[in-house]
């Protein structure tokens, strides 16, 4: 698969309830909701700022996986 945030080659490592866990060397691993991926078909992400809000998450809470959904979710 592709990240969807870099769109570069990434991993998917899993898929749980209503999300997908993307695992990307570049942007990290995330979580990313079945909602906003279904949002993804007709927008974009802001992909930098998407991308500080992943960093400021982990930093936030380092044990959780960041989370793409659609409060978190900065479309473009
Ligand atoms: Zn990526």
């Amino acid at each position: 698969m592709n990240c969807y945030l870099c769109g570069m080659e990434a991993k998917e490592s899993g898929e749980g309830q209503g999300e997908q866990l993307v695992d990307c060397s570049d942007c990290g691993t995330y979580r990313i909701s079945s909602l906003v991926l279904k949002e993804l078909e007709t927008k974009k992400f802001e992909f930098s700022k998407m991308r500080d809000d992943l960093h400021r998450q982990r930093q936030f809470n380092a044990t959780s996986v960041a989370e793409i959904n659609t409060e978190t979710a900065i479309w473009s």
